[in-house]
């Protein structure tokens, strides 16, 4: 099995010196005694720093992460390293838990681009032309903007969620390149994109994939659909985060180029080595704010909850605010159990 010195020296976003190493395990120590004594549970994004994905148990993306948060039973407490919608799905799919952000600064731009009060009168505005209109919020929005919407998708299941609805004409919140992809895959709706967009992925241009790609024609180029379109028509694949990591592991291809936040190409670099992954990626601030001192502090000084509004307890009508996302939100796997309108997040 790898030495945590040897899985770090394949990371190429940071250099570790043999210090680094010894601080990150003596401060892993110390945080695995925390969650004992906690009785908590640490999950983290793919984009998060690798010394805090090799404490974590469990990784994954945001879908992953919310499905992870509502089949916890043990843990009292899940301590999020994630960006701060992320860890407030996951208190709203598991109200009874404590959730931890470990950094306050761990936001997220996309999510801030559609702030509800203008989604609401964005959707005002839009009814009048279009009555039979459905809101399709990504994952990446506040609970606030989730509460706005019919239906929650994640990068991985965009396009079926869309199909799925009998809804013609969509609002599609808040990533106007996710939408763009959507729009390509279910021709026979009407997408009406949000001006929203991912500034670490939209920073990424195709003159820079092509740069690299023909300086080596081989490469299997993995891109996330929140990149520009004129970037997503390079690719061998468009995927989710996770859609990659399973890419990547599953097919015989050695050398890919992964086009997303340089944070999944560390974590490829460490889980597998035999494959070789180049960078066309950007760095997420936010992502990458939180350090590991920051996990050992959260769970020291039980450090930042999350909330979200109660529980609104029974009523059955759709409100608009984040109050009843909670409600439709709290059924089995995500699912709501509210019999009107449902705002649902399905895998
Ligand atoms: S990579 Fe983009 S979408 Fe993800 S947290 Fe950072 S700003 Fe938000």
């Amino acid at each position: 099995m790898s030495t945590l010195c040897e899985e770090l020296s394949r990371v190429k976003t940071y250099e570790y010196t043999a210090e680094d190493v010894v601080e990150f395990e003596a401060l892993h120590e110390e945080i695995r005694a925390l969650k004992k004594e906690r009785n908590a549970i640490i999950v983290a994004h793919n984009y998060y720093r690798p010394e805090i994905l090799k404490v974590a148990d469990f990784v994954g993306d945001s879908l992953e992460l919310a499905l992870m948060a509502s089949n916890v039973k043990d843990a009292d407490i899940i301590e999020f390293c994630g960006v701060h919608f992320m860890a407030e799905t996951a208190k709203i799919v598991n109200p009874s838990r404590l959730v931890l952000l470990p950094n306050l600064l761990a936001g997220c731009q996309l999510a801030d681009s559609a702030p509800a009060d203008d989604l609401r009168a964005r959707i005002a505005e839009l009814k009048k032309e279009y009555p039979d209109l459905a809101v399709v919020s990504y994952v990446n929005t506040t609970a606030a903007v989730k509460a706005l919407s019919d239906i929650i998708c994640t990068s991985a299941n965009a396009p079926k969620v869309v199909r799925s609805l009998p809804n013609k004409n969509i609002l599609f919140v808040p990533d106007r390149n996710l939408a763009n992809f959507v729009a390509n895959q279910v021709p026979e709706k009407n997408i009406i994109p949000w001006d929203g967009f991912c500034y670490v992925h939209q920073q990424i241009t195709p003159e820079e994939i092509d740069r690299i790609r023909q300086a080596d024609p081989e490469l299997e180029i993995l891109v996330h659909p929140e990149c520009r379109p004129d970037v997503a028509k390079l690719a061998n694949a468009v995927l989710s985060t996770s859609g990659m990591v399973r890419y990547a592991k599953e097919k015989p291809a050695k050398r890919f180029l992964v086009v997303t936040e340089c944070g999944l190409t560390d974590r490829l670099a460490m889980e597998v080595p035999e494959k070789q992954f180049l960078k066309g990626c950007k760095l997420c601030t936010f992502m990458k704010v939180t350090t590991l001192d920051d996990v050992r502090d959260s769970l020291k000084y039980m450090r930042y909850e999350i909330e979200v509004p109660a529980r609104c307890g029974g009523c059955s009508k759709r409100q608009g605010s984040a109050l009843c996302v909670s409600l439709w939100l709290c059924g089995e796997k995500l699912f709501t159990t509210e019999p009107q309108r449902n705002t649902e997040i399905r895998e």
